[in-house]
């Protein structure tokens, strides 16, 4: 007999997503790289907004978000009425997936694309559809050729994670300008803020019809713990996630740190310049000791080992080092580690680690 209680098809086939690991085992102080944290933390106005919030832990938030979507707006020259807000860019991927895809649509990313695109998807009822890139780079012909009439998302990251890659403006528009028309290109900025000058694709979204973009305070703000995210796009599909939003879905605290955060301007940019820094510092030490990598734009390297056996003997040895990083398996990338950009120290003992790691250190 048939079980009768089941949850929505499609709910069965997600697997839960890991996030990157905190602990090593009987270390204490190991240092973590492995879900692109900032290692500054958030702007000194961000936690002294959240401190306040606390006198008025008994009062509902506002439901509009109103003052946050107004500062978003200032500093990204945006229109606030075309902003929502949600409880990570995740919760804004969700409200997409279950707005405008269900069962018989098909959801498209890139091979190794953000794994909540395909847990929104099949949690939404719909099929996701991976397609595969150029030398680890979105391919906007390949996703062009895998859509038809039944893609109602595409999402792409740009920059990418865990590839660290990204694609120009000309590749994006011509990817919106050829998608179906009952299609929305969704354009994940989570690491946008890392490239020097690129508004994520708010240029593009101001001039179509069928393009959103997702943005995060998780990545240079340095707020991944209290989960604030945003997205901008036309306003009747602004309309319609608003529609599916939870009224309560951010707390006052999220709202008033995430506020302080995105008006302080400088600690952004100095973020931004350390990580650019230091990321050219990491990916050219780690070449030079055999272990290369694409051209990152974002705040990690996606470090390639020669396979999955050294890929998982490096990582041990990382661990045994006190340094976490990230596998990337799960995305497709089985003889690749994704290794935060953390501060000066955090590279160096990267660096020295991976470079004794190949010196023949890491096998006894
Ligand atoms: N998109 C991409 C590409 C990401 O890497 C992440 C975080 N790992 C997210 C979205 C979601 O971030 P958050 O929900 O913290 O905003």
């Amino acid at each position: 007999m048939s079980e009768p209680i089941r949850p929505q098809p499609g709910i069965m086939e997600i697997a839960l997503y890991e996030g990157g690991a905190a602990q090593v085992a009987g270390l204490s102080d190991a240092i973590k790289l492995s879900s692109n944290e900032n290692p500054f933390g958030p702007s000194d106005r961000a936690k002294e907004a959240f401190q306040r919030a606390v006198h008025k832990l008994h009062r509902y938030p506002g439901t509009d978000h109103r003052s946050l979507r107004e500062a978003i707006g200032e500093a990204h020259g945006l229109d606030p009425e075309r902003i929502i807000c949600g409880t990570g860019s995740d919760e804004i991927i969700h409200f997409l997936c279950q707005a405008y895809a269900g069962p018989r649509d098909e959801v498209v990313f890139t091979e190794h694309g953000f794994l909540m695109y395909r847990i929104s998807a099949l949690a939404a009822g719909a099929t996701p559809v991976a397609v595969k890139e150029r030398e680890r780079t979105t391919d906007v012909d390949a996703i062009l050729a895998a859509c038809g009439r039944k893609t109602k998302l595409v999402f792409i990251a740009n920059p990418n994670n865990p590839t660290g890659t990204m694609i120009g403006p000309a590749e994006v528009e011509r990817l919106a300008a050829g998608l179906p028309k009952q299609a929305i290109l969704v354009l994940d900025g989570a690491y946008a803020e890392y490239v020097e000058g690129f508004d994520g694709g708010a240029e593009l979204i101001g001039r179509r019809s069928n393009v959103v973009m997702t943005r995060t305070f998780s990545k240079i703000y340095g707020l991944g713990g209290l989960r604030i995210g945003w997205g901008y796009g036309p306003k009747p599909i602004i309309d319609v996630l608003n529609r599916i939003r939870g009224p309560f879905n951010l707390s006052a605290a999220q709202q008033e740190a995430a506020e302080a955060a995105v008006r302080d301007r400088e600690h952004v940019e100095r973020c931004r310049e350390e990580n650019t820094r230091m990321r050219a510092w990491l990916a050219e030490a780690l070449a030079e000791k055999g272990v290369p990598s694409d051209t990152s734009c974002a705040n990690f390297i996606l470090a390639r080992f020669a396979d999955e056996a050294e890929a998982t003997a490096c990582d041990q040895y990382l661990q045994s080092q006190g340094l976490i990083v990230r596998r990337v398996a799960g995305y497709g990338l089985p003889h690749c580690l994704r290794i935060t950009i953390g501060d000066e120290a955090s590279c160096r003992r990267v660096a020295h680690a991976v470079g004794q790691f190949k010196a023949g250190k890491g096998a006894a």
